[in-house]
């Protein structure tokens, strides 16, 4: 087999590549939707809305509940960033490969259906703000979040590389498809979903950031 062409950029997702914030989140999801009326265990949040940006849970969360209190998704917002400065669970091994990617010279970003406030705190805990510089897109600072290709879309630009020049790193369906849809390849991380789902859309499974170089040709 030949060895993978070496990408000009790498396009990292946030949650569950490079932080395990997912059950972070995710008990604080449940314990709100729990006061709401609907309740749900962080694993069944997890289950329910799994790589889904804040305003697409909305109408699933109202059509269960009946209308949120104005306000709802940004407060929910600010209690996460607000635990993710506190603490940020990395990913093992995710930081490093960031760190790897950048040194060999390839261009990397970070590209997420987290609000921005929240991603910038995550990027801040986990030691990469400076690593990733500018290249940091929340679902806010595009049209549509995923599975759509925007963010990837822009964060391939914000690079300077052609989304084929690109490889996304993505755990989730909804991430998945996103960067398929912006014509990246898509290398999926099979932790929170098994790699045959993600392979089934179209990404490349692996299961251990040891094993990214090789992948990235490097
Ligand atoms: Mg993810």
């Amino acid at each position: 087999m030949t060895p993978p062409r070496r990408p000009r950029a790498v396009l990292f997702d946030c949650d569950g590549v490079l932080a395990d914030s997912e059950m972070v989140v995710n008990a604080i999801v449940a314990d709100q939707l729990t006061t709401l009326g609907w309740p749900l265990t962080a694993a069944q949040s997890r289950e329910t809305f799994l790589g889904m940006a804040l305003p697409d849970m909305v109408p699933r969360i109202e059509a269960r509940v009946g209308p949120l209190p104005p306000g709802w998704a940004e407060e929910i917002s600010t209690l996460i960033a607000h635990e993710m400065t506190m603490r940020t669970p990395a990913i093992p091994g995710a930081p490093e490969a960031v760190r790897a990617c950048a040194a060999a010279g390839l261009a990397v970003a970070v590209a997420s259906n987290s609000a921005r406030a929240e991603l910038v705190a995550k990027m801040r805990s986990l030691d990469l703000a400076h690593v990733f510089a500018e290249r940091v897109f929340s679902f806010e600072d595009v049209d549509r979040p995923k599975p759509w290709p925007d963010i990837y879309l822009a964060a391939a630009a914000a690079c300077g590389a052609a989304p084929q020049d690109c490889v996304v790193i993505e755990d989730s369906v909804p991430g998945v498809r996103a960067g398929i849809a912006a014509g990246c390849r898509v290398l999926g991380f099979a932790r929170e979903t098994p790699g045959g789902v993600l392979a089934a859309h179209g990404a490349e499974p692996f299961g251990d950031f040891a094993a990214l170089p090789a992948l990235l040709g490097m």
